[in-house]
């Protein structure tokens, strides 16, 4: 969706679109999202998360599945009143460029710190029913990538690397309530991701006319009909 001004409204964790299909993106962008179900389960998740990263980050230290980052002479972010910010004030990190037509806003899950402790590394926390598969990094290094650009811009130092902090089940056949989740880190790197020429690219898709079916993509027919429909 675009700004009164005319601006596209673009946001870290709306990027894994344009990698999954850029015609679904382009719809998605130019009319009204479709309703989606609200994921409850895994924004509690999140919430749950956050809070067990901020029990540990009190005492300059990670939970302990994720703990190795340690030996990476990586810590935690512990100023909370800043972080807080990041993670509920979606404008905070906002970032407005108006000669290529957008504005990049979004809230962030957790930064953690560079041995210097000051150089910032993005982090996404990805709940799921499931082990990550190999190639899921993919959808989500722009997202990382937004984050590092959006600190980069509001004058922080921002790391080569940043992390995806994925949870799941243990075992889906154990009955217990309590469930076991397994904490899994995933390195990315950011460092050569442009992700100013990729915005540009955004812009200019979106800016363009629908770019037509997709076959390989399985929501693509919907969207055929939904902008037939429209127009
Ligand atoms: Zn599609």
């Amino acid at each position: 969706m675009k700004t009164k001004e005319g601006l596209w409204k673009l946001s870290p964790s709306g990027l894994y679109g344009y990698t999954e299909c850029k015609s679904c993106f382009w719809v998605d962008n130019n009319y009204k999202k479709q309703g989606t179900l609200p994921l409850l389960l895994n924004s509690a998740m999140d919430s749950i998360l956050k809070h067990r990263y901020d029990k540990y980050r009190k005492k300059n230290t990670f939970p302990p599945e994720v703990k190795e980052l340690e030996k990476e002479g990586i810590m935690p972010f512990t100023d909370i009143v800043k972080l807080e910010e990041w993670r509920e004030k979606i404008n905070s990190l906002k970032v407005i460029n108006k000669k290529v037509g957008y504005v990049l806003a979004g809230k962030i899950d957790d930064v953690l710190l560079e041995p210097d402790g000051e150089t910032l590394i993005p982090a996404d926390y990805k709940s799921s029913g499931n082990a990550p598969a190999e190639d899921k990094q993919k959808y989500y290094r722009d997202q990382l990538a937004a984050y590092g650009y959006m600190f980069k811009c509001h004058g922080y130092k921002v790391s080569s690397r940043a992390y995806l902090l994925h949870y799941f089940p243990k075992d889906k056949t154990n009955p217990n309530i309590k469930v076991e989740f397994v904490g899994h880190i995933d390195l990315v790197d950011i460092s050569k991701i442009n992700i100013e020429r990729k915005l540009k690219d955004i812009v200019k898709l979106l800016n363009g006319k629908y770019p037509g079916h997709n076959p390989k993509c399985k929501n693509c027919s919907y969207h055929e009909g939904r902008v037939k429909y429209v127009q």
